[in-house]
């Protein structure tokens, strides 16, 4: 059909049709105008010193042809390149969350959805995505984000633990007993093996780690595998009165503060852990939402909830690119089934 003949045929719809029409142009050009300076950014922040290999690392690459990407109403070509050592080849997606997916126009919207904290249902409706599809693309991102990580803390650290309920939600055959209703509680007092426990460590600059490190109480020998690399002797700790707080802080030589859960003083100066506790409660609020979430992908919540701590969980151009750049830094070869498939681990 000639252009002038489609014009002509547009002009007998309706107005609604038209309008819908015009939105649909609209929103293709959009995500077409807005997907390709993130995906620049992410090309030049994985080539900063030059071209590097995804494989191996090394920078004896060559540019190696072109490949063509279908967006809704543009094909583009995209750069290939090939390693001279490894003698693979690659493109600036490979091993990335958006590797190998069909829709990249969509994954905007989609980190948009994710930053709003939308369920996989509202956000499946909004993008005409399967929320299957969603989920995987959520855990994906969310495994990649996993690679963010600091060198070490400085000076003043907050430490503290919190727990959630050991959960198998999902998991089709739950052997040896029966599930939990939604967001359960555990039959057996205090801290058992039915925790997992979250340990959240943060410096007053907020670098921060937060990690599923055990099920039930944390142990000193645990506690020195999981943040031992960050800490030095010129830092400063505080804690809660747990012994292994206090056990570790001496071995390791670092000047402690303990501050009682129910104690008077909570606060000594500077000393304190009422960041890492007001940090805790808005964890706690904002995994509300899941209506509890599977062990095994804890660690994704806590990835999410951190980043969109850092982003102070607000949603504009700069902060939807800056989820996808920094996801497409590390690499994931995360797969559904590999996902549906993992078990809970401590990592
Ligand atoms: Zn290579």
């Amino acid at each position: 059909m000639a252009l002038k003949e489609i014009i002509q045929e547009i002009s007998k719809l309706n107005p609604t049709d038209q309008h819908r029409l015009k939105e649909y142009f609209t929103s293709s050009l959009a995500s077409y105008s807005a997907s390709e300076p993130v995906f620049k950014e992410v090309s030049e922040r994985k080539h900063k010193d030059g071209y590097t290999c995804t494989h191996c690392h090394s920078i004896n690459v060559t540019r190696f042809g072109t490949y063509k990407v279908k967006m809704r109403m543009q094909e583009l070509q995209r750069q290939r390149y090939r390693c001279k050592d490894c003698k693979k080849t690659f493109t600036d997606v490979t091993n990335t969350p958006l590797y190998r997916t069909h829709l990249p126009h969509k994954w905007l919207d989609f980190v948009e959805c994710m930053i709003e904290g939308y369920s996989l249902r509202k956000s499946s409706e909004l993008l005409e995505v399967h929320y299957v599809t969603l989920f995987y693309w959520r855990h994906k991102l969310l495994s990649s984000l996993k690679g963010m990580d600091f060198e070490q803390f400085q000076g003043i650290v907050e430490m503290d633990e919190t727990y959630f309920l050991y959960s198998e939600k999902g998991k089709r055959k739950l052997e040896g007993r029966k599930p939990r209703e939604r967001g359960g509680s555990s039959k057996k007092r205090g801290i058992s093996n039915e925790q997992v426990c979250v340990l959240v460590a943060r410096d007053r600059q907020k670098q921060t780690f937060s990690r599923v490190v055990c099920q039930g109480r944390i142990v000193k020998s645990r506690l020195n595998e999981v943040v031992g690399s960050k800490l030095t002797a010129t830092n400063v700790l505080c804690t809660d009165a747990w012994r292994a707080f206090m056990t570790y802080a001496k071995e390791k030589g670092l000047e402690h503060y303990r501050f009682k859960s129910d104690g008077k003083e909570r606060v000594k100066g500077v000393f304190h852990i009422q960041n890492v506790n007001s940090y805790h409660s808005r964890l706690k609020t904002w995994i509300r939402r899941f209506n509890g979430v599977a062990s095994k992908y804890l660690d994704h919540y806590l990835i999410w909830f951190l980043f969109l701590d850092q982003i102070k969980h607000k949603k504009n151009d700069v902060t939807v690119s800056k989820m996808i750049v920094d996801s497409c830094l590390f690499p994931t070869d995360e797969t559904y089934d590999k996902l549906r498939l993992s078990e809970f681990s401590k990592s």
